[in-house]
């Protein structure tokens, strides 16, 4: 089954880029670019996964992460995080965030791949063993 993933991206060419990624696997893509949104729009489409950058346009990623994570409809949605650069100190805080997984930017695509391949079809792989 087509697995959907929901995009939080406020840069062009990256939201572009992990769209026809994403697109070229056979994901079914929703996207936004607008962090303010993105709750409801989780509400609505209900993803099998969340790629959310952190560095939005006048909201933080991470408070959105963490509204959705007390959410009781969205709590058990997977989450990665994209940062643009991750410092020591800006760790802690993105894990705190309750987020499953964070990636730095330049994200790798052998690893973004990986990830999200995991969290979208790790039933699926529990079920073949
Ligand atoms: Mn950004």
């Amino acid at each position: 089954m087509q697995k959907k993933v929901l995009i939080v991206e406020d840069n062009d060419l990256n939201l572009k880029l992990f769209v026809d990624l994403l697109t070229l696997k056979n994901y079914q893509v929703v996207s936004t670019k607008d962090g303010k949104v993105a709750f409801d729009l989780a509400i609505t489409e209900r993803p099998d996964l969340i790629l959310m950058d952190i560095q939005l346009n006048g909201i933080s990623g991470l408070d959105i992460i963490r509204e959705m994570k007390l959410s009781e409809e969205l709590k058990n949605v997977p989450i990665i995080a994209i940062t643009a650069f991750a410092m020591k100190q800006d760790e802690a805080k993105i894990i705190q965030s309750g987020c499953d997984l964070y990636i730095s930017k330049p994200v790798s695509i052998d690893n973004f791949f990986t990830a999200v391949h995991e969290f979208t079809h790790g039933e699926d792989n529990l079920v073949g063993t």
